[in-house]
């Protein structure tokens, strides 16, 4: 079994080999054809212009077989190809061609006027650029605090109060404006939480001593928990509850759904 990631670098690396095969016949081209018409230096930085637009015409071709979606892992792909080709470069000009390896050097010498380093440029971040381009970048998969949300973890139930327990089963829940400003980075809930703070269910567990409600009835879950102290709270406003006691637990400093 092939897992995903396994399958991302395999296809990253085909899909580099594919490049090359591209990159290795522009080459060919270059020399026989360009290298006649404009002399051997000039078609050497003309090259790296049409081998850099070659390789982002084949990323933004096949971009999508790469099972990439986000901007670490894209950058990631970049890199890679980049070392593999520069040990190409290095591997064809010494061992296919024979040429020197000051030689070889002088043609990463941005100060010399040579354009290669800028093609690895535009070779390293060609996936990014792609799947950018495509729109395949997925905002919510990504590295840092973002997925650690997402995960699927094995909870621990919370305890239970006989008289004041009241369990729902969610049938339905929203992703907020706020879930997202989380999920960026920009609003700092407690580390490791299950995020969510909007669902609707059905009650299917009730403590005794929890009156007005029934079981089996429909409910929203309110994000705000009202302390029943504040002025807000003793105004009838609860959503507004923001003491000390109550205020937004819910996907907030406790797990939400
Ligand atoms: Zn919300
Ligand atoms: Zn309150």
């Amino acid at each position: 079994m092939i897992r995903e990631n396994e399958a991302c670098w395999l296809r990253a690396v085909g899909l580099w080999a594919l490049l090359m095969a591209a990159e290795t016949l522009h080459g060919l081209w270059r020399v026989k054809v360009l290298s006649v018409w404009l002399g051997d230096q000039f078609a050497r930085d003309v090259g790296v212009f049409i081998g850099s637009l070659i390789i982002l015409l084949i990323a933004f071709a096949c971009i999508d077989w790469i099972p990439a979606r986000d901007v670490r892992t894209l950058l990631l792909v970049g890199s890679t190809w980049v070392v593999l080709t520069i040990g190409y470069e290095l591997a064809l000009g010494r061992f296919a061609f024979g040429r020197p390896w000051s030689e070889i050097a002088a043609d990463f010498d941005v100060f010399r006027g040579r354009l290669l380093p800028f093609g690895l440029l535009i070779l390293l971040f060609s996936p990014l650029l792609a799947a950018r381009l495509r729109g395949r970048i997925d905002r919510l998969a990504g590295a840092g605090t973002r997925d650690r949300h997402l995960l699927h973890r094995n909870l621990v139930p919370p305890t239970k109060n006989e008289r004041t327990h009241c369990a729902r089963r969610v049938t339905l829940t929203t992703i907020c404006g706020t879930d997202l400003h989380i999920l960026r980075g920009e609003y700092a809930v407690k580390p490791s939480l299950v995020i969510g703070h909007e669902p609707v269910g059905v009650i299917h567990e009730l403590g005794v001593g929890v009156m007005g409600y029934a079981l089996g009835e429909r409910v929203l879950v309110g994000a705000i928990t009202p302390c029943g102290q504040c002025n807000y709270c003793l105004s009838g406003d609860w959503s507004q509850c923001g003491g000390p006691v109550g205020g937004w637990k819910f996907g907030n400093t406790i797990n939400g759904a």
